[in-house]
């Protein structure tokens, strides 16, 4: 994998404008969890042990050659979860020195239990959490995580996280059509997090037959095995957002289908 680069786009984001994609994994697909919906397939490697994938030296070299000029922000996703990279945190600080740029991290929370995970992302600009899941059960079958995970750590995680945080914490929230989803349990848990934005989204995105490295960047024109994933209706989206609001007494919730052509 040594002429695989670590930096990828970027890519048009409605949300966060022009995003160039960090992956500090790189190598095949790894993950604390192995979502039912994941645009990398089913995961390869179901860890929640971190470890260093790659070196700083090889971000540098690949973000000084890809076009980080044209981004608005820097989003570290990729090719699994990004708080399995050891090097996060330098990783973040290098970035943010050498380019000015904001950071985004996109986490599915497993890890923010420990301490150094929670400094790794303190110095980010943005912090997104997943969470769709509001029950044990739930997070079982749609998140499918390694052994030991639960959400009673996640969100234990999550609270201490904001508490620490003092920059931009949104949570994401991924709704299948055949998900359980009790609002009144999702928007006690969001309270508890006080985040400054909920995204409520439904795949958009297919599902590989396999790990391919272009599933980690921009969906247009997919050109590997993957099949389409059934999408809630615009309809029951929005009204678990207007639920949403009502019950957290957050404003800024917003769904997948405000994006605009
Ligand atoms: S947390 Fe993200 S990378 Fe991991 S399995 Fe779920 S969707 Fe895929």
């Amino acid at each position: 994998m040594k002429n695989v680069s670590s930096v990828y786009g970027p890519v048009k984001s409605w949300r966060v404008g022009w995003s160039l994609g960090i992956d500090l994994i790189c190598e095949n697909s790894v993950c604390s969890f192995n979502c039912s919906y994941c645009q990398l397939g089913f995961i390869q490697d179901r860890t929640a042990v971190r470890r260093e994938f790659i070196p700083l030296e090889k971000l540098q070299e690949d973000f000084r050659n890809s076009n980080w000029k044209k981004s608005d922000i820097v989003t570290f996703s990729g090719s699994g979860e990004p708080t399995l990279a050891l090097n996060l945190r330098e990783a973040i600080r290098w970035i943010q020195d050498f380019s000015g740029k904001p950071v985004l991290v996109l986490t599915n929370g497993t890890l923010l239990e420990d301490s150094e995970v929670r400094k790794d992302l303190a110095g980010a600009e943005r912090v997104y959490i997943k969470l769709d899941a509001a029950d044990e059960k739930t997070l079982q079958i749609v998140n499918r995580p390694v052994e030991g995970i639960t959400l009673a750590g996640i969100v234990s995680g999550a609270e201490k996280f904001r508490a620490e945080f003092k920059n931009y914490l949104g949570l994401q929230f991924m709704i299948l059509p055949n998900s359980r989803v009790d609002l009144e349990d999702y928007a006690r848990i969001a309270r508890r997090i006080s985040p400054d934005e909920i995204q409520v989204n439904t795949p958009t995105r297919p599902y590989p037959d396999d790990w391919y490295l272009d599933s980690r960047g921009s969906h247009d024109g997919v050109d590997y095995p993957a099949r389409p994933l059934k999408m809630v209706s615009s309809e029951r989206i929005e009204n678990i957002v207007k639920e949403l609001k009502e019950k957290t007494g957050l404003e800024n919730i917003s769904s997948v289908y405000d994006r605009k052509p």
